[in-house]
């Protein structure tokens, strides 16, 4: 038997981008584990990737090109040759693109976080096609924002220093279910004596494993940051000399947070007053002892109207006391702006030809629900006429669900998604293309929560008819006529493009060593505010924005309300009273894995989870089945009665694939296409419902 030993890197949206070891025999991946020397992996997969020889094996796997036989939404197809699909494919966009190559529309996101199978040739192919561009801001980009604001990028402290914290605030995240190897750096602190406070409305099982839990009411994140800064400053518990030499714009800050009483935060947040008083106590004295303290701030947050603010809001706090003084000290969303990433080179800007008539027009991923539906106009220009799909699945994860089908089932639309396995969105396609997985392509990862570059080598040969995405594209540039040099790289010159060798944070980088070795640990400063040198502007922590003043927005820490909540939306609310959020199940990422049984199995059905009180008001028992709906729509689920819920709040863990429920819906069916105040994002968690108990089916 030949059986060879392959490093890989788990391509999911999670942070922890894990180095992985694919045992391969006679060309068959039979095991596939942690690689138990990677620092941040130590090891160890979530139960999810541990899976991924099912889902990579999985009998649905979609293994040759397929065209629609049956009505949009149907999911009937038939199998045809490579040939006709990319010539199919070639023929309908020429035809668009001699009207306006901007009715072709690009929608993809992070269903692989890889380099070479995400934008690479995809953004060649679309560049020099003069298709729209995608504004990608489903996940992250209000929190993304925000924090470049205040800190000038996506970095932070590093993911391994947690372990030495001695305070930790895990604030709007749920890092059991999706950033494990960051709550084994947690569980290490705590061992050593560190306090563990989580922020979250919901008792997550991150939560109930933390000595405190605080539970604000969803969209208040940025009052409760305002009424701590408030208390640091009253009580002076500030550093005053890392404020400073390394802050700008404290006098205007300690102004706007005069009248953040912990009485007016408590009412804003629907918290105690004496709570508020007792964290900011914990965080501001354990910092002045010269203790580090440390703030693991995730995505939840970020997904209200303020959500962009409200990172800002906490990112503000280690600056003011002086927590960056310690490697394990200060605050991360995102270690994303670390790495040394060259777009330039691998997606090709350049290759895109301006046309002084048609300007680039650019088509926000988080409102296709609209976008699909509208027509031609001056203001929107040319109605969409085609979308190629790729890593990503909208049907089920876009907002308003009902208009994204909608706009996916329109008879003139021309739709092809390039996939693993037949998912809501494939089943609206016209051409289904078969990808590759992980473990059948060459890819290199940056992440956005360590440190490390990690390689991933191509384990097996292709499943059945599978290409890469890279080699989709290439093909269909092919067929295009697009006969530039850029479309005739390989994927292992892409992969050697990716990151820019020598640059400060990767000195010694070069793919090869990578390749063998598996990862690369970018060369970063343990502390690296220590001393200022922020890279903002000013070089400061920017508690004042002049960007944000340019950009419209209030240059300082503010509350926005959300769109909808009971102080808010008051009529709204009595109609819709309880508020809703549908943050990850802990064996689904996004909505892969869905289809994988065993996991599937673990989750059950899709669920709706009451707090006992709400439960009691409705008549709903435990296991009911429960109806919840608004304005937009309405998904049925069984409910859930806990305390877990802060009274009046749902959760509707996620993104269940919306054909594997009862009546093929799922939690998008009632958020909306309202975006936060920067970053242009969804808010996904600033949603208003009414729930019932409706009779078994
Ligand atoms: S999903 Fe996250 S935790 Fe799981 S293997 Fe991938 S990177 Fe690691």
């Amino acid at each position: 038997m030949n059986t060879r030993v392959v490093r890989a890197a788990c391509p999911h949206d999670c942070p922890d981008t894990c180095a992985m070891l694919v045992t391969v025999n006679d060309g068959v991946a039979t095991e596939i584990r942690g690689d138990p020397d990677h620092p941040n992996t130590a090891g160890v997969l979530c139960t999810k990737v541990s899976r991924y020889l099912e889902r990579t094996y999985h009998p649905d796997r979609l293994l040759h090109p397929m065209k629609r036989i049956g009505p949009k939404g149907s999911g009937q197809f038939a199998p045809i040759s490579w040939n006709e699909a990319l010539d199919t494919i070639a023929a309908r966009l020429k035809d668009v693109a001699t009207r306006d190559p901007r009715a072709i529309l690009p929608y993809s996101y992070a269903g692989t976080m890889g380099a070479v199978q995400g934008e690479s040739m995809a953004m060649r192919f679309f560049n020099r096609l003069g298709a729209s561009r995608l504004d990608r801001t489903i996940c992250s980009s209000a929190g993304g924002t925000g924090i470049r604001y205040t800190l000038g990028a996506k970095m932070g402290t590093d993911t391994e220093q947690f372990a030495h914290a001695k305070l930790i605030l895990i604030w709007g995240g749920n890092p059991i279910a999706s950033n494990l190897h960051f709550w084994m750096r947690v569980q290490e602190a705590r061992r050593n004596g560190a306090m563990l406070v989580a922020i979250d409305p919901y008792r997550s099982l991150t939560a109930e494993k933390c000595q405190h839990h605080i539970a604000p009411l969803p969209g208040t994140d940025a009052a409760l940051a305002l009424g701590l800064m408030h208390l640091l400053v009253r009580d002076d518990l500030l550093d005053h000399d890392y404020v400073d030499r390394y802050t700008l714009g404290f006098e205007p800050l300690r102004e706007r947070v005069a009248d953040w009483t912990p009485e007016k935060t408590a009412a804003v947040c629907g918290i105690d007053a004496e709570r508020i008083e007792w964290l900011a106590r914990l965080y501001g004295e354990t910092a002045l002892r010269g203790e580090p303290v440390a703030i693991r701030v995730n995505y939840g947050l970020q997904r209200a109207r303020g959500g962009g603010m409200a990172v800002r809001n906490v990112a503000c706090l280690p600056a003011l006391v002086g927590a960056w003084r310690h490697a394990a000290g200060g605050v991360l969303l995102s270690s994303g702006d670390n790495f040394p990433k060259r777009p330039d080179r691998l997606e090709r800007p350049d290759l895109f030809r301006p046309d002084p008539v048609r300007p680039s027009r650019t088509i926000n991923m988080s409102t296709i629900g609209d976008d699909l539906l509208r027509t031609t106009s001056a203001d929107f220009g040319p109605a969409v006429e085609a979308v190629i799909v790729y890593n990503a699945n909208p049907v089920a994860v876009a907002p308003e669900s009902a208009k994204v089908a909608k706009g996916f089932a329109r008879e003139d639309l021309f739709t092809v998604v390039l996939e693993h396995f037949k998912t809501d969105t494939v089943d609206y396609a016209d051409i289904v293309l078969p990808a590759t997985t992980q473990l059948e392509h060459v890819d290199v990862h940056a992440t956005y929560g360590h440190q490390y570059i990690v390689a991933n080598n191509q384990a097996i040969a292709p499943l059945g008819e599978a290409k890469p995405n890279s080699e989709i594209f290439r093909l269909l540039a092919q067929r295009m006529g697009f006969d530039e040099p850029a479309f005739a790289d390989s994927d292992e010159d892409l992969a050697a493009q990716a990151f820019e060798a020598g640059h400060p944070h990767a000195l010694h980088y070069d793919w090869e060593t990578v390749k063998a070795k598996g990862w690369y640990k970018l060369d970063i400063a343990a502390a690296p505010f220590a001393q200022g040198g922020f890279p903002t502007p000013s070089g400061k922590c920017e508690f004042y924005s002049e960007r944000m003043l340019k950009d419209g927005l209030d240059p300082l820490p503010a509350y926005i309300p959300p769109y909808e909540s009971l102080a808010s939306a008051p009529e709204l609310a009595s109609r819709y009273p309880l508020a809703m959020i549908s943050p990850p199940q802990r064996n689904f990422l996004n909505t892969t894995f869905v289809n994988v049984q065993s996991l599937r199995d673990t989750e059950g059905e899709p669920h709706l989870e009451l707090h006992v009180d709400d439960a009691a008001a409705r008549g709903i028992a435990d296991g009911h089945r429960v109806r919840a709906w608004n304005s937009r729509g309405e998904m049925i689920a069984r409910a859930r009665v806990t305390d877990r819920p802060r009274k009046g709040l749902v959760v509707a863990l996620s993104i269940w694939w919306k054909k594997l429920a009862s009546d093929g819906k799922n939690a998008n069916e009632l958020t909306h296409q309202q975006l936060t105040d920067m970053g242009r994002a969804p808010a996904f968690y600033d949603v208003l419902v009414q729930v019932e108990k409706i009779p078994d089916a």
